[in-house]
């Protein structure tokens, strides 16, 4: 077995056995708070009408050009149509995935990256360029730093990204990008952190809301309802055409079927068709754990009673029930 299968199935045991039922996947251990995301079950965040998150902003953190795309692109593209305005910060600069010489690789995931933008609705790229597979090389004060920057500069207030604590991921750029990325969310709302931000006119801010995807094993409390947004997410890895199982891969197979004199009839009948339908169909549903190493969109949308989903462990802003100003009014007594 590859072990991306098997990790995908021991991901579906430990993390969806029991969702929604308050059943464990271990019998005799009854699931934590935790575990289910403190309500007994996994909470289905569905789309909504009008524009409920217009003011707020939201970064879309990936290592490379195709991972938003393949593990969040639907519920990216959900919020951004919901009012959120998002922005793309790419860790990476790909130069490791492709075919040509290394600056071809490295120009051509570039356009493709702005490709996804565009694809998902986000208004703008922040590349930071670090070398392709050798992020467990750098220094992660800096890369921090970086991101405190912008975290502070375009006041983020949710994040989708890598699940900094996503068991058994092989990609150090994608656990360094996570890690670190954890880290300056709640520092980038500390006054003593780069303290010349401030001087430079920017304010202490932290990230509150977090979405984090992963490959491996994961504590799963959100499933995103991505049904109207399935097509977008189709787009953003359509046009990833240098790296990834997406892009032009239907059109391959369509042609190479073609060679044999046999067709499929599920790849449509024209190049551009081929490229949406092969990975609606099969990068997203039937070759899913294969090709992206996590399981169906279909099957999970199913599972939930929905046609497509994404499953995150979420990460809620702090919560606002208590006031500790009102409490004191109400019950404090003269000395
Ligand atoms: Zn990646």
């Amino acid at each position: 077995m590859k072990r991306r299968e098997f990790m995908g199935r021991i991901w579906v045991a430990g993390a969806f056995a029991g969702a929604g039922t308050g059943v464990s996947a271990h019998p005799g251990m009854k699931p934590s708070p935790q575990q289910t995301g403190g309500s007994g079950g996994v909470f289905i965040e569905r789309a909504v009408a009008g524009k409920p998150h217009a003011g707020k902003v939201l970064a879309a953190v990936q290592p490379h050009t195709d991972d938003i795309p393949l593990f969040a692109g639907g519920t990216v593209a959900k919020l951004i149509n919901e009012g959120y305005t998002g922005y793309l910060i790419r860790a990476t600069n790909d130069e490791k995935a492709g075919p040509g010489t290394t600056g071809e690789t490295v120009l051509s995931n570039e356009r493709d990256n702005e490709s996804v933008a565009k694809a998902l609705g986000l208004a703008k790229i922040f590349n930071l360029n670090y070398r392709n597979h050798r992020m467990d090389d750098l220094s992660r004060q800096e890369m921090r730093a970086r991101l405190i920057f912008l975290i502070r500069l375009l006041k983020v207030d949710t994040i989708i990204s890598y699940d900094p604590w996503g068991h058994y991921e092989e990609n150090p750029d994608h656990y360094v990008t996570a890690q670190v990325l954890e880290s300056a969310c709640w520092m980038a709302g500390m006054n003593k952190d780069y303290p010349e931000h401030l001087e430079a006119g920017l304010k202490p801010h932290a990230v509150r809301e977090k979405y984090y995807f992963a490959r491996g094993p994961q504590l799963i409390n959100r499933v995103v309802d991505i049904s109207t947004t399935i097509d977008q997410k189709v787009d953003a890895n359509v046009a990833n055409k240098t790296q990834g199982p997406g892009g032009e891969n239907g059109a391959r197979l369509k042609a190479r079927l073609s060679a044999q004199n046999l067709k499929l009839s599920i790849l449509g009948d024209n190049d551009d068709l081929a490229n949406r339908q092969y990975i609606k169909h099969f990068v997203l549903d039937l070759d899913s754990q294969r090709l992206r190493g996590v399981r169906s969109d279909r099957e999970l949308g199913r599972e939930h009673g929905v046609d497509y989903a994404e499953a995150f462990h979420y990460v809620a802003p702090y919560p606002v029930d208590f006031n500790m100003e009102e409490y004191v009014r109400k019950n404090a007594t003269p000395l």
